[in-house]
């Protein structure tokens, strides 16, 4: 049993000003691994407090020493990164092997593309009007993240809150906790000053929202629900700070009779359920040309069908079980919708996958399901269902395509399949969406992740994520009185 019963504040690790101590239950079996310490307004003040202390003397840091301590930071990470694989199997259900490839790497490929963006980043430029503008840290970042991609999302914020000269409080998912304990000792290894880094556990009704509040925090950056995202925005109008969001998606995924149709759908069905299908930019709405449409179901079926659905603590391609009991009931309330709204199952269904081992059935395992001919007033067609549920439907022209694939309020990914380039780039430009994936391909880390419409706002990743943490100064060149 793991007890996280400290907050990192001011470079130690302290009591919270109350007890209030929360489960930590493990996906698979819904067994209690561990104790959280929820924090309160008192704890967030304390971490504020210390963060902007520490920002009088780390905003004036140099690019050269910041860099030194990402590069140990990168150091600290490589040695770790099984301590975070693990972590994160254990708190969400990642399997080990996507934990360890993915999961847990994403933290140090997202921190390697940071560390390059800020060698190329220029603080300070000469207008062609002569002014000089100077990029400055903003000041206190408050971070909140999600529990789906529990050390991506850290890394996406305090790394570049760190690059460019600003201090931080973190509030993690308070229901996944392992991983970012073993952050804030990363952070305590690399050796940055005390208070320039802060981590409080809590909910979002307290932790979060005295974060978003608070009058020395100069910008929230958010990561999750719409929902919580816009109570962040609500909570922070007031003191007028700076908020960037990436919340969620409902990601359509267009293939052209024109492309691989078998490997177009099947990649489609594949990376819709990677992660248990809790992923916001997951491919959940694939849109499929009439004339290959019989075709893409069938190998869509058989794709759901031979998707193995397994232990997480075991090595393997299989995806785990959802995060918790409510994320279960709400997928299958999802699928139950879909089953009355009147699509068609293809594949998968209500209730457990069939053959899981006996210590795994208490776990929150479901069905990759597919809905087929599912239509724009259908729940299963507007909904982020967050779970391993894929629904499809034809179209007949590219202009029904690009229609049916703005039917969103979200607009995160978009992916695309055809065989011809300059569809590929006349369909690209009409699709709203922050990210595209043509044939398969994604953009890398250091590229920037965001999302149009109700998916947010700002961009996470490379140059343009440091960006979202700097201020802009102008001054005249100098020159004495006339
Ligand atoms: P969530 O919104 O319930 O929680 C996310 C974080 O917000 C947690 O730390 C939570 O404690 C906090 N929170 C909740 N209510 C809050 C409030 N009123 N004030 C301040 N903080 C609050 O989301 P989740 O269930 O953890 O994550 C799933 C959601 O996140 C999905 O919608 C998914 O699409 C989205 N997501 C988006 C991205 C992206 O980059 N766009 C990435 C990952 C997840």
């Amino acid at each position: 049993m793991i007890t996280l019963d400290k907050f990192y504040i001011n470079g130690e690790w302290v009591a919270p000003a109350a007890p209030k101590m929360m489960p930590v239950l493990t996906p698979s079996t819904n067994a209690q691994v561990g104790t959280v310490a929820l924090g309160n307004e008192v704890d967030v003040d304390r971490a504020v407090a210390a963060s902007k202390a520490a920002f009088e003397t780390f905003s004036m840091t140099t690019k050269a020493e910041r860099l030194a301590l990402l590069r140990r930071l990168a150091d600290v990470t490589k040695a770790r990164l099984g301590d975070l694989a693990a972590a994160i199997t254990m708190e969400m259900g990642a399997p080990a092997t996507m934990s360890r490839e993915s999961q847990a790497q994403s933290g140090l490929g997202h921190l390697e593309s940071f560390i390059a963006a800020l060698e190329a980043h220029d603080e300070e430029e000469t207008l062609p009007n002569g002014d000089i503008v100077s990029y400055e840290p903003i000041g206190v970042c408050g971070l909140i993240t999600p529990w789906n991609w529990p050390v991506n999302q850290i890394a996406l914020k305090v790394v570049p809150a760190l690059a460019t000269g600003s201090t931080c409080v973190l509030k993690p998912s308070e229901h996944t906790p392992l991983s970012a304990r073993i952050y804030a000792e990363l952070i305590h290894e690399a050796g940055y000053p005390a208070g320039v880094f802060n981590l409080v556990f809590g909910d979002g009704i307290s932790v979060g929202s005295a974060l978003s509040k608070h009058p020395d925090v100069a910008m929230m950056s958010f990561t999750g629900s719409t929902r919580a995202g816009s109570a962040v925005s609500r909570d922070a109008a007031a003191t007028i700070k700076r908020v960037t969001l990436e919340l969620g998606g409902k990601s359509p995924n267009v293939i052209f009779a024109d492309c691989d149709v078998d490997a177009a759908v099947a990649e489609g069905v594949s990376s819709c359920f990677d992660n248990t299908g809790q992923s916001c930019n997951a491919p959940t709405k694939m849109l499929v040309e009439r004339s290959v449409y019989a075709r893409a179901l069938d190998v869509a079926r058989k794709t759901a069908e031979a998707t193995k659905v397994d232990d997480p603590m075991v090595e393997g391609d299989h995806i785990g079980p959802l995060f918790d009991r409510l994320q279960y009931e709400r997928v299958q309330a999802m699928i139950q919708k879909g089953l009355e709204e009147g699509s068609t199952l293809l594949a998968g269904g209500l209730g457990r996958p069939d053959g899981l081992a006996k210590h795994l059935q208490t776990g929150w395992f479901a069905r990759p399901t597919i809905f087929s001919d599912v239509t724009p007033d259908m729940s299963v067609w507007r909904e982020e269902i967050f779970g391993p549920v894929l629904i499809i439907a034809p179209f007949d022209t590219e202009d029904e395509a690009i229609a049916m694939a703005n039917d969103t309020e979200y607009g995160l990914d978009a992916y695309l399949s055809t065989g011809d380039e300059a569809r590929a780039m006349r369909v690209s430009r009409r699709l709203r969406a922050g990210g595209i994936h043509i044939n398969g391909r994604a953009s890398d880390y250091g590229s920037p992740f965001g999302g149009f419409k109700q998916s947010g706002n700002g961009r996470e990743g490379g140059k343009f994520g440091l960006e979202d943490y700097v201020e802009v100064k102008v001054r005249p060149p100098f020159a004495q009185w006339p």
